[in-house]
Protein backbone atom coordinates (compact mmCIF):
# COMPACT_ATOMS: atom_id res chain seq x y z
CA UNK A 1 0.00 0.00 0.00
CA UNK A 2 1.39 3.23 -1.03
CA UNK A 3 0.54 6.45 0.35
CA UNK A 4 0.33 8.91 -2.50
CA UNK A 5 -0.58 12.16 -0.78
CA UNK A 6 -1.17 14.00 2.22
CA UNK A 7 -3.53 17.36 2.22
CA UNK A 8 -3.21 19.99 5.21
CA UNK A 9 -5.18 23.09 5.86
CA UNK A 10 -5.31 24.71 9.05
CA UNK A 11 -4.04 22.22 10.74
CA UNK A 12 -0.79 22.90 13.64
CA UNK A 13 1.93 25.18 10.90
CA UNK A 14 -0.15 24.23 7.79
CA UNK A 15 -2.38 27.38 8.07
CA UNK A 16 -2.83 27.27 4.10
CA UNK A 17 -4.12 24.71 2.13
CA UNK A 18 -0.99 22.47 1.50
CA UNK A 19 -0.48 19.43 -0.48
CA UNK A 20 2.45 16.66 -0.53
CA UNK A 21 2.79 14.55 -3.02
CA UNK A 22 4.53 11.46 -2.87
CA UNK A 23 6.40 9.69 -5.42
CA UNK A 24 6.86 5.59 -5.11
CA UNK A 25 10.26 5.02 -3.53
CA UNK A 26 11.72 6.98 -0.49
CA UNK A 27 10.69 10.46 0.47
CA UNK A 28 13.23 12.57 3.07
CA UNK A 29 11.33 15.63 4.67
CA UNK A 30 14.31 18.01 5.23
CA UNK A 31 13.84 21.61 7.20
CA UNK A 32 15.51 23.57 9.68
CA UNK A 33 14.34 23.08 13.25
CA UNK A 34 10.90 24.03 14.00
CA UNK A 35 9.92 24.29 10.53
CA UNK A 36 7.26 21.55 10.86
CA UNK A 37 8.89 18.63 10.02
CA UNK A 38 7.30 17.01 12.77
CA UNK A 39 3.36 17.94 12.16
CA UNK A 40 3.60 16.14 8.90
CA UNK A 41 4.09 12.63 10.67
CA UNK A 42 1.56 14.42 13.71
CA UNK A 43 -1.05 14.53 10.61
CA UNK A 44 -0.70 11.45 9.47
CA UNK A 45 -0.88 9.78 12.93
CA UNK A 46 -3.93 12.41 13.64
CA UNK A 47 -5.90 11.79 10.12
CA UNK A 48 -5.43 7.87 10.98
CA UNK A 49 -7.86 8.53 14.29
CA UNK A 50 -4.80 9.05 16.96
CA UNK A 51 -6.94 10.53 20.22
CA UNK A 52 -4.04 11.56 22.67
CA UNK A 53 -3.44 15.01 21.97
CA UNK A 54 -0.65 14.47 24.15
CA UNK A 55 0.69 11.97 21.44
CA UNK A 56 0.33 14.49 18.88
CA UNK A 57 2.37 17.01 21.33
CA UNK A 58 -0.30 19.21 22.69
CA UNK A 59 -2.50 19.08 25.39
CA UNK A 60 -6.04 19.35 23.81
CA UNK A 61 -7.42 18.29 20.57
CA UNK A 62 -7.77 21.82 19.56
CA UNK A 63 -4.17 22.36 19.40
CA UNK A 64 -3.91 21.01 16.05
CA UNK A 65 -5.36 23.94 14.86
CA UNK A 66 -3.45 26.61 13.32
CA UNK A 67 -3.25 28.69 16.44
CA UNK A 68 -2.49 32.15 14.84
CA UNK A 69 1.38 34.00 14.15
CA UNK A 70 2.93 36.84 14.30
CA UNK A 71 1.51 37.77 10.80
CA UNK A 72 -1.27 35.64 10.86
CA UNK A 73 -4.89 35.06 12.59
CA UNK A 74 -5.62 31.66 14.07
CA UNK A 75 -7.97 29.91 11.56
CA UNK A 76 -11.28 28.18 13.07
CA UNK A 77 -11.03 24.50 11.47
CA UNK A 78 -7.76 21.70 11.00
CA UNK A 79 -8.20 19.29 8.08
CA UNK A 80 -6.23 17.05 7.04
CA UNK A 81 -6.56 14.22 4.05
CA UNK A 82 -4.40 11.24 2.92
CA UNK A 83 -4.83 9.54 -0.35
CA UNK A 84 -3.87 6.12 -0.44
CA UNK A 85 -3.10 3.46 -3.25
CA UNK A 86 -5.12 0.27 -3.09
CA UNK A 87 -4.82 -1.23 -6.36
CA UNK A 88 -3.23 -4.43 -4.56
CA UNK A 89 -6.35 -4.55 -2.52
CA UNK A 90 -4.99 -4.70 1.15
CA UNK A 91 -7.55 -2.12 2.13
CA UNK A 92 -11.03 -4.40 1.93
CA UNK A 93 -13.18 -2.05 -0.28
CA UNK A 94 -13.89 -1.87 -3.72
CA UNK A 95 -11.94 1.18 -4.41
CA UNK A 96 -8.43 1.48 -6.44
CA UNK A 97 -7.94 4.74 -4.62
CA UNK A 98 -8.60 5.18 -1.23
CA UNK A 99 -9.13 9.27 0.88
CA UNK A 100 -9.24 9.68 3.84
CA UNK A 101 -9.90 12.89 6.07
CA UNK A 102 -10.26 14.26 9.28
CA UNK A 103 -11.01 17.26 10.53
CA UNK A 104 -12.10 19.28 13.77
CA UNK A 105 -13.62 22.71 14.51
CA UNK A 106 -12.73 25.28 17.32
CA UNK A 107 -16.80 24.41 18.41
CA UNK A 108 -15.41 20.42 19.05
CA UNK A 109 -17.23 19.48 16.26
CA UNK A 110 -15.53 16.91 14.05
CA UNK A 111 -15.67 14.68 11.33
CA UNK A 112 -14.11 11.47 9.31
CA UNK A 113 -14.54 11.14 5.59
CA UNK A 114 -13.45 8.24 3.89
CA UNK A 115 -13.53 8.93 0.15
CA UNK A 116 -15.23 12.41 0.64
CA UNK A 117 -17.96 10.20 2.55
CA UNK A 118 -18.98 10.84 5.87
CA UNK A 119 -17.97 7.61 7.92
CA UNK A 120 -17.37 6.85 11.47
CA UNK A 121 -13.88 6.70 13.69
CA UNK A 122 -14.81 3.04 13.77
CA UNK A 123 -14.57 2.51 10.19
CA UNK A 124 -11.33 3.96 9.95
CA UNK A 125 -9.74 1.70 12.52
CA UNK A 126 -11.50 -1.23 11.26
CA UNK A 127 -10.34 -0.27 7.32
CA UNK A 128 -7.15 0.09 8.83
CA UNK A 129 -6.65 -2.26 11.31
CA UNK A 130 -4.18 -5.42 10.31
CA UNK A 131 -2.50 -3.30 7.73
CA UNK A 132 -0.04 -1.81 10.42
CA UNK A 133 -1.61 1.46 10.24
CA UNK A 134 -3.83 1.10 12.71
CA UNK A 135 -4.16 2.06 16.38
CA UNK A 136 -1.29 0.01 17.40
CA UNK A 137 0.63 0.37 13.87
CA UNK A 138 4.00 0.21 12.93
CA UNK A 139 4.01 2.14 10.32
CA UNK A 140 5.09 5.30 12.17
CA UNK A 141 8.00 4.54 14.34
CA UNK A 142 8.56 8.26 16.46
CA UNK A 143 11.22 9.25 18.26
CA UNK A 144 12.20 6.94 21.08
CA UNK A 145 9.90 4.21 20.31
CA UNK A 146 12.16 1.80 19.55
CA UNK A 147 13.41 2.22 23.06
CA UNK A 148 10.14 2.10 24.53
CA UNK A 149 8.68 -0.73 22.45
CA UNK A 150 12.16 -2.67 23.90
CA UNK A 151 11.31 -1.67 27.60
CA UNK A 152 7.70 -2.14 26.92
CA UNK A 153 5.63 -4.87 28.89
CA UNK A 154 4.79 -8.62 27.21
CA UNK A 155 1.58 -7.73 26.70
CA UNK A 156 2.11 -4.60 24.67
CA UNK A 157 4.52 -5.99 22.71
CA UNK A 158 2.35 -8.97 22.23
CA UNK A 159 -0.39 -6.15 20.40
CA UNK A 160 2.45 -5.00 17.99
CA UNK A 161 3.11 -8.92 16.96
CA UNK A 162 -0.71 -9.28 16.50
CA UNK A 163 -1.33 -6.07 14.22
CA UNK A 164 2.34 -7.02 12.34
CA UNK A 165 0.61 -10.81 12.06
CA UNK A 166 -2.74 -9.56 10.56
CA UNK A 167 -5.13 -10.79 13.69
CA UNK A 168 -6.88 -7.67 15.38
CA UNK A 169 -9.34 -7.29 13.02
CA UNK A 170 -10.38 -10.82 13.91
CA UNK A 171 -10.15 -10.41 17.64
CA UNK A 172 -11.98 -7.29 17.68
CA UNK A 173 -14.59 -9.23 15.88
CA UNK A 174 -14.81 -12.51 18.26
CA UNK A 175 -15.06 -9.60 21.05
CA UNK A 176 -18.16 -8.06 19.63
CA UNK A 177 -19.40 -11.34 18.78
CA UNK A 178 -19.09 -12.58 22.68
CA UNK A 179 -20.96 -9.54 24.02
CA UNK A 180 -23.89 -10.09 21.54
CA UNK A 181 -23.63 -13.87 22.74
CA UNK A 182 -24.17 -12.35 26.62
CA UNK A 183 -26.31 -10.22 26.00
CA UNK A 184 -28.84 -13.07 23.71
CA UNK A 185 -28.70 -15.11 27.19
CA UNK A 186 -29.66 -12.29 29.18
CA UNK A 187 -32.04 -12.15 27.32
CA UNK A 188 -33.21 -15.74 26.97
CA UNK A 189 -33.51 -15.40 30.92
CA UNK A 190 -35.35 -12.72 30.86
CA UNK A 191 -37.75 -14.61 28.11
CA UNK A 192 -38.01 -17.49 30.98
CA UNK A 193 -39.23 -15.24 33.66
CA UNK A 194 -41.55 -14.16 31.34
CA UNK A 195 -42.50 -17.42 30.07
CA UNK A 196 -42.76 -18.70 33.99
CA UNK A 197 -44.89 -15.75 35.21
CA UNK A 198 -47.48 -16.68 32.23
CA UNK A 199 -47.83 -20.50 32.82
P1 LIG B 1 12.70 19.79 14.77
O1 LIG B 1 13.65 19.62 13.63
O2 LIG B 1 13.24 20.75 15.80
O3 LIG B 1 12.19 18.51 15.38
P2 LIG B 1 10.31 20.17 13.15
O4 LIG B 1 10.66 20.63 11.77
O5 LIG B 1 9.96 18.74 13.32
O6 LIG B 1 11.43 20.60 14.19
P3 LIG B 1 7.73 20.70 14.24
O7 LIG B 1 7.91 20.21 15.63
O8 LIG B 1 6.99 19.86 13.27
O9 LIG B 1 9.13 21.11 13.63
O10 LIG B 1 6.99 22.11 14.22
C1 LIG B 1 7.07 23.00 15.29
C2 LIG B 1 6.43 24.29 14.86
O11 LIG B 1 5.04 24.11 14.66
C3 LIG B 1 6.63 25.34 15.94
O12 LIG B 1 7.10 26.52 15.32
C4 LIG B 1 5.22 25.55 16.47
O13 LIG B 1 4.99 26.88 16.82
C5 LIG B 1 4.38 25.21 15.25
N1 LIG B 1 3.04 24.81 15.68
C6 LIG B 1 2.66 23.68 16.35
N2 LIG B 1 1.35 23.68 16.60
C7 LIG B 1 0.86 24.84 16.06
C8 LIG B 1 -0.43 25.45 16.00
N3 LIG B 1 -1.52 24.85 16.51
N4 LIG B 1 -0.53 26.63 15.38
C9 LIG B 1 0.54 27.25 14.83
N5 LIG B 1 1.78 26.73 14.86
C10 LIG B 1 1.95 25.55 15.47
Amino acid sequence: MVLKRIELNGFKSFADKTEILLSPGLTVVVGPNGSGKSNVADAIRWVLGEQSPRSLRGSKMEDVIFAGSDRRKPVGMAEVSLTLDNEKGMLPVDYREVTVTRRVFRSGESDYLLNRSPCRLRDLQELFSDTGLGREGISIIGQGRVDEVLSSRPEERRALIEEAAGIVRYRNRKREAVKKLEETEQHLIRLGDIIGELQ
